[in-house]
């Protein structure tokens, strides 16, 4: 390695420094033949460097993608190790080589942060099967002659040596959060690229790699202690295993040879892991791919406390000014560290729309797409890329066609949302004036403007849980009456509804004790959890009061399932402006008191949820999950059954008669009210007060200025009397028939 080092210092050209370095390898490794073979930016490999074939061959010689034994050892990122490699039906044999008199071939894959840059291949005119201790040496030749490729050392070899930097990958996921956003990448918890492979001083490196792996222990041992503390269990086997393979005897003892052998303890870490990936990659099952993930954020961690990092937001300081945040998780929290305004898109490997972090990221309005996966070995830190969250595709490294392709769609959308904007402050009246009034989704301070910018009546859910969820412990009594007092204020008189805390389920609290459940979706969460923990609820609502003093407050209670839950929160809040009264608090002017119709049980007891409630809100999301027993968070069911079906519109239009019926003002704060047909159906329903996320009241506004109410009611009325047919296909023909803006 020392040798290929050297080469790759002397003067030269790049061709010439390649052509030294197949020379080197062969005579090192006893092969008749070695060559290197660069992708190109259609995935064909060129010939670039040859000792041993036919030279006239070098940049003629072209394998289309996949082809051949080198082809698919560059396709698969595997080693290939063939006694006999025309045998094998891979093999693709090129006269211009002069290969046919060789017969065993080991090619090994040159990587770069995942990405495959081409191929290394040895070959012998005997039949042999070349050691692991062969392997090892040509992949350790594969980082040197990577890393001079990727710092542009070997200079002059032409387009086809720039595809680690200009491969254009299109990686579909799932959009979680609406918006086209054209960037650079930010990897979160960036890989830490190793620049310096050798060194002269073994043993010093020896002690920076056993002192960074007792830090690493130390680590794991702090976040075992952590997860057993939040006692949620969710990462303890992923902790496990992080311990398992911290503990790896053979991880160790490689990663303390490769030192020996003159690496930098950086490389050692590179060196290994890259081989175990090899090995880890040629096994199908997903238990091992699932350990090999593990193994990398292993590799990860060690790297970056070797670089004397320790925490992962050191580089947020040097950030361009279009963001688009790549990570493999990330909690609302961590997303909550960027600053906001240099932030575009965000894309994440795992994580779906219902995730918390979702939820943030429509906060902060940032284009993003989830489940994309397998994006992070693909993409580096200053990549150009555009996440197409209408489609959920991620571009990555795009051409300039896509680039000016999605330039023009995102001036369209400008116009779009101007034409939006001039409608902030008229009235959400259809053609026939029937006034809707519609509010907007919050839950964090930042949500807050979007009320006065979208021209909305006001909020009509505020998720307070989030506060929760994004701070590292409880909030004070004082921090909860600051934050809900700033939001009565910015909110300027307009109304808000303020959710009691809806934890449980998906929404875990790190800081409090929530044993792991079967169901948890169907289980101790929102109401049942904060009357049982009702000295959680106490609090949050006396800050409740406390802000609203002098004002009108409204509290929605979540999950209410029987009339009585509702009767003993109310006792609960009146229990609490007695003792604010007795300390001379007036408390609020008014207090209503809200429940959730979230659980099918509600629908058979409206009149006595409506009747001990001063307004109710349909939880559509959660209303449809268990109305259907399909979990909202399952892409495989969660989209399987259409809220446009007639089930589901009969139970909410009775909801709506229910409050016909008992005077109670109804209102709809579940997604589905932000999708214009969705919402066209809830208004032909008899729905006149909504809740939408701030994106959506532009688009709502003007599907509502352009429909005539009556007409759908009846259309909707026929509809569901016949009960067949697919109502959403009729209900995009009504939209088209009667120019509705859908
Ligand atoms: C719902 O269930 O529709 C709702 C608005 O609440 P959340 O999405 O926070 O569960
Ligand atoms: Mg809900």
């Amino acid at each position: 390695m020392r040798r290929l080092r050297e080469i790759l210092d002397e003067p030269g050209d790049g061709q010439s420094r390649l052509d030294k370095i197949v020379r080197q390898i062969s005579g090192l490794m006893v092969a008749e033949v070695c060559s290197i073979y660069f992708k190109r930016q259609d995935s064909s490999l060129e010939l670039f460097a040859s000792e041993g074939l036919n030279p006239t061959s070098v940049h003629r010689t072209l394998l289309k993608r996949g082809e051949g034994l080198v082809g698919r050892c560059a396709e698969l990122a595997i080693p290939v190790n063939e006694p006999d490699a025309q045998k094998h039906p891979a093999f693709s044999y090129r006269p211009e080589t002069g290969e046919e008199i060789y017969h065993s071939l080991l090619a090994v894959p040159i990587l770069r942060g995942g990405v495959t840059l081409g191929v290394i291949v040895v070959q012998n005119k005997t039949p042999r099967v070349y050691s692991e201790e062969d392997v090892d040496v040509l992949q350790a030749a594969t980082m040197v002659i990577a890393e001079q490729v990727v710092s542009g050392a070997v200079a002059g070899i032409g387009s086809a040596v720039e595809i680690s930097k200009s491969l254009s990958v299109v990686v579909k996921g799932e959009p979680i959060s609406d918006g086209i956003a054209l960037g650079h990448v930010v990897l979160h918890e960036p890989r830490i690229a190793v620049t310096v492979l050798l060194s002269d001083d073994p043993e010093a490196e020896l002690g920076r790699l056993e002192a960074a792996h007792i830090r690493l222990h130390e680590l794991l041992d702090e976040m075992m202690k952590q997860e057993a503390m939040s006692a949620a269990g969710a990462h303890r086997e992923v902790l496990e295993a992080y311990q398992m393979f911290a503990n790896d005897k053979g991880w160790i003892r490689r990663m303390r040879a490769a030192v020996e052998e003159g690496l930098t303890a950086e490389a050692a870490v590179e060196r290994v892991h890259n081989a175990t990936r090899t090995q880890m990659l040629r096994q199908n099952d997903p238990f091992w791919r699932e350990r090999l993930r593990d193994l990398e954020d292993l590799s990860d961690r060690l790297l970056r406390i070797l670089a004397g990092r320790t925490s992962a937001s050191d580089h947020l300081a040097e950030l361009p000014d279009d963001v688009i945040l790549v990570a493999r998780t990330m909690g609302p929290a961590e997303l909550l560290d960027y600053d906001r305004t240099k932030l575009r898109g965000l894309v994440i490997e795992d994580g779906s729309g219902q995730s918390h972090v979702a939820i943030v990221a429509r906060a902060l309005e940032l284009a993003a797409v989830g489940g994309a996966h397998r994006i992070i070995e693909r993409v580096s830190t200053g990549d150009p890329a555009i996440v197409d969250a209408e489609t959920g595709e991620v571009h990555l490294r795009p051409s300039p066609e896509v680039i000016q392709a999605y330039s023009d769609r995102v001036r369209f959308r400008a116009r779009r949302q101007e034409r939006y904007q001039s409608l902030r402050d008229s009235p959400a009246v259809t053609t026939d004036d029937v006034r809707v009034e519609l509010n907007i989704n919050a839950g964090l301070l930042v949500d807050v403007p979007h009320l006065h910018e979208a021209g909305a009546d006001g909020i009509g859910l505020f998720r307070t849980e989030l506060q929760f969820m994004v701070a590292p412990s409880l909030p004070r009594y004082e921090a909860q009456v600051a934050m809900y007092r700033q939001v009565l204020e910015e909110a300027k008189g307009k109304r808000v509804v303020f959710r009691a805390l809806d934890i449980g389920g998906d929404k875990v609290l790190p800081y409090v004790r929530h044993a792991s459940e079967e169901n948890p979706a169907l289980g101790w969460r929102a109401i049942r959890f904060l009357l049982d923990r009702s000295a959680l609820l106490r609090l949050q609502m006396r800050a409740l009061l406390t802000a609203a003093s002098g004002r009108e407050l409204s509290v929605m209670l979540p999950m209410v399932t029987v009339r009585s839950e509702l009767e003993q929160a109310r006792e609960l809040i009146a229990n609490e402006v007695r003792w604010l009264q007795a300390r001379g608090d007036a408390g609020p002017a008014t207090i209503r008191v809200g429940a959730m119709i979230e659980v099918p049980a509600a629908l058979f007891d409206l009149d006595g949820v409506m009747g001990k409630s001063d307004f109710i809100s349909v939880g559509s999301n959660d209303l449809m999950q268990f109305l259907f027993a399909a979990d909202r968070g399952n892409p495989k069911v969660g989209g399987r059954y259409d809220a446009m079906s007639v089930s589901a519109l009969r139970a909410l239009k009775s909801i709506v008669t229910g409050g016909q019926k008992t005077s109670t003002h109804v209102t709809l704060c579940g997604e589905m009210a932000g999708r214009p047909l969705e919402c066209m159906a809830l208004i032909g329903l008899g729905f006149r007060s909504l809740s939408v996320s701030p994106a959506s009241v532009g688009p709502i506004k003007a599907m509502i200025r352009s429909l005539d109410a009556s007409r759908i009611a009846a259309r909707l009325d026929d509809l569901m009397e016949r009960g067949d047919g697919n109502i959403r296909t009729s209900l995009k023909a009504f939209a088209e028939s009667y120019s509705v803006e859908i």
